[in-house]
């Protein structure tokens, strides 16, 4: 037998369709990596308080009581089997199943799986499979050869709990993997056996003998460790195999001119470049200088100046003859990008223009909402050179957009754009250009090593001098609605002392009412989100009277949208009341106050991206969270870690921390069974980066992976496209 095999070599017809559409198990290797989701242990009963609704579970319980009653007003009778675990009780119903009270008799343990549902405010299974173990007293009339099989399984000491499925309860799980491990002979392992011995590791055979059959916590342990490590040893390979592949495409090397446009640009930049932009711009320089493409990530703080150290490594481009194009997630920014560049290279960008400087270029903006003339000029100016910088928005990524020679793609705000984009537009050079990715949301290291594991990866900590510090509130209305009077005070005194405002709401208008989902806690509903165009008159006519108030959201038309960005720069607008649309790099810094309604519908990251939209000038910023959320409740709390701290990779932790691993690494969606079972990307940082180092010796050594085929054979069967598009997902 061989672990890719079909399943059905070692079970049955009927138990290979079953774990086939119920759990994606096609092959024999998919059923011995489908490792126990825990382990029961004889005599200990499974917590029932833990037990979550919706959720598909096995526990171990002792059977407390047993009543049959006929149904009310129909024929037919249930059966009811109240279940304990000493403390907390689950009921289990049969629907004119009378005859299993003689097997589910009051004192019995056993295992029971099923789907918890709610009833009468109790959680119960309905219709669960059980197999019931320990000593009978009577003859076991039942199903003998459970009961040999739970016998066989108590000899183990620990039984195996399988994440299961409606279809096939976790101890089939359990007999079908045996059925497999029976016949198995020692397997060839992928990885190297001299670094398994050298760091301790269990060879395959083993590992996965253990972890389906341990004896002890220490066996599981023991597995575990062997079969983490290989996850993150696989990745990190490929990562590196990756990096070493991209390091041999040839690239052209840009090297900027002395007295060129860039030093131009330095000559009248009207601050001191931080340390860090320094730092990272030499970086870029080098980078930008070597004959195969850069694949960077810079990561900073909003408001941290990366807009100024992309735009340097532009300018290089610019002036070694190449063109860059900067692509912006939203429309709203491409303009702002537009508006910001051409004002900071002043008659730098008007090369060719009266009044334009001798050195210089020409700036393009290329969007889905500019007319058709100017997209005519624009698409001109990007394919014949004219234009040594090209901004757009999506529309940039059309094929019918051609480039005279562009040599540095530069993309912002990285986690709104998908794979093929990136490649879209890497693929409109004659040479592949250079890449850098710009992301304002901290990635923890892990993360940043796993998911970006084949960019290289810059940094920028510090703030530019003269930031004023934010300070962030949480506003309770829902216990004291007087504070949300003084919240509205608060952004008139702003106003007043000649500042700006933003509100934000979750929701545009009511509209949307059916993308809204009721969130269900304990039988009520909650009400839906505010919406900017129900919040908006109220504001108008009440709290903010007499202010000069606009709003913005994402289903006006791009020109309105455009006028009204146009108006709140210039200060001709008080209080912008908008959606998330302010969510990415809009730049206004005289805006000094934000308050967030219902921000518990918020995410961490993006509450603090939110507000780094403020305080971005010399006076001080506010940043008002209003909640109806009690104290103490996990929601509410996330928004007390937003308030404590500026530091936005602790948020970015705390954020990942409250959502389910396959969502951080973006496989959930597939609806495919992760690659990743066992290594957490948060927990196991040590094993990452063991395994990087690990990696990045062999891949130096080997580069294409000769001398190792048959880890080059589990990487090439592991990454299927689907798993290879999350490793580029951002
Ligand atoms: P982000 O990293 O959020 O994209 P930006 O590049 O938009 O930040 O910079 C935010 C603001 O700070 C801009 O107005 C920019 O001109 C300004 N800025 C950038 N670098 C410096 C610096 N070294 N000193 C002072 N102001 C700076
Ligand atoms: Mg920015």
């Amino acid at each position: 037998m061989e672990l890719h095999d079909s399943v059905q070599s070692v079970v049955g017809d009927r138990t290979a369709k079953v774990l086939r559409t119920g759990l994606g198990i096609e092959t024999v290797e998919d059923l011995l990596r489908h490792y126990p989701r825990r382990y029961a242990e004889r005599g200990q009963l499974t917590d029932l308080a833990e037990l979550e609704i919706d959720e598909h579970v096995t526990v171990m319980a002792k059977i407390e009581s047993v009543s049959n009653r006929p149904m009310k007003g129909r024929r037919g009778s249930i059966l009811e089997v109240v279940v304990t675990d000493g403390r907390g009780r689950l009921s289990l119903t049969f629907f004119n199943q009378p005859g299993r009270a003689r097997q589910l008799v009051v004192g019995r343990v056993g295992l029971f799986s099923g789907k918890v549902s709610l009833f009468n405010k109790k959680r119960q299974l309905a219709h669960p499979d059980y197999m019931l173990v320990g000593a009978a007293d009577d003859d076991e009339d039942g199903d003998a050869e459970a009961a040999a099989e739970a016998a066989a399984a108590f000899a183990q000491g620990l039984i195996p709990v399988y994440p299961a499925t409606g279809a096939m309860a976790s101890w089939k799980i359990a007999k079908a993997v045996q059925a497999a491990l029976g016949p198995l002979e020692t397997l060839e392992d992928p990885l190297p056996p001299s670094m398994l011995e050298r760091r301790g590791l269990l060879g395959l055979t083993d590992a996965l003998k253990l972890i389906h059959l341990p004896t002890s916590r220490a066996d599981v342990a023991l597995a575990k460790k062997r079969l983490i490590f290989e996850e993150a040893y696989l990745l990190q390979v490929e990562l590196a195999r990756r990096r070493a592949a991209a390091a041999a495409v040839a690239a052209v090397s840009r090297v900027a001119q002395p007295g060129g446009v860039l030093d131009a640009f330095d000559a009248r930049l009207p601050f001191t470049l931080t340390a860090g932009q320094v730092e990272v711009g030499a970086t870029l320089t080098n980078d930008l200088a070597q004959t195969h493409p850069m694949h960077r990530l810079l990561q900073g703080e909003v408001g941290s100046g990366k807009t100024i150290v992309a735009l340097r490594a532009m300018l290089a481009v610019v002036d070694a003859g190449g063109q860059a194009a900067l692509l912006a997630p939203t429309e709203v920014l491409a303009q702002q990008h537009h508006r910001s560049i051409s004002a900071m290279l002043g008659p730098l960008a008007e090369r060719g223009l009266l009044g334009g400087a001798d050195v210089g270029t020409r700036v393009a903006l290329l969007t889905g909402s500019i007319g058709a003339a100017a997209r005519k000029q624009a698409m001109l100016d990007a394919v014949s050179g004219d234009a040594g910088i090209v901004i757009g928005t999506h529309a940039l990524l059309e094929d019918r957009v051609g480039f005279f020679d562009l040599g540095l793609v530069v993309i912002d705000e990285q986690h709104r754009f998908g794979v093929e984009q990136r490649a879209a537009l890497t693929s409109k050079g004659v040479h592949p250009p250079h890449v850098l990715v710009m992301t304002a949301t901290p990635i923890p290291r892990t993360i940043a090593m796993t998911v970006f594991g084949d960019l290289d990866i810059s940094t920028l900590t510090e703030l530019p001098l003269g930031r004023s510090p934010i300070s962030t509130h949480v506003v309770p209305s829902g216990d004291k609605p007087h504070f949300l009077d003084r919240t509205w005070q608060r952004v008139r005194e702003e106003v007043e002392a000649g500042h700006q405002a933003f509100v934000v709401c979750p929701r545009i208008g009511a509209a949307e009412s059916d993308d809204m989902e009721p969130v269900a806690d304990d039988g009520d509903e909650r009400r839906p989100p505010l919406a900017v165009l129900e919040v908006a008159p109220q504001l108008i006519d009440g709290a903010l009277a007499g202010l000069r108030v606009e709003i913005l959201h994402g289903r006006m038309p791009p020109e309105a949208k455009e006028d009204v960005m146009r108006e709140f720069t210039s200060g001709a607008v008080d209080v912008l009341i908008a959606t998330t649309v302010v969510e990415v790099g809009v730049d206004v810094p005289n805006a000094t106050a934000m308050v967030v309604l219902d921000a518990d519908r918020f995410g961490v990251s993006q509450l603090h991206q939110l507000r780094g939209r403020i305080g971005r000038g010399s006076a001080p910023g506010v940043c008002l969270l209003v909640t109806e959320l009690p104290e103490h409740v996990p929601a509410r709390e996330r928004l007390e870690a937003v308030a404590s701290t500026t530091d936005g990779f602790e948020l970015s932790r705390i954020d990942l921390e409250s959502r389910r691993e396959g969502d951080v690494l973006g496989a959930s969606q597939s609806g495919k069974r992760s690659s990743l079972r066992l290594l957490s990307v948060l927990r196991d940082e040590d094993v990452i980066v063991d395994a990087r180092e690990e990696a990045a010796t062999l891949i130096a050594a080997d580069p294409t992976l000769d001398n190792h085929p048959l880890l080059r054979a589990a990487l090439d069967a592991a990454l299927d496209p689907d798993r290879a598009d999350y490793l580029e997902k951002a």
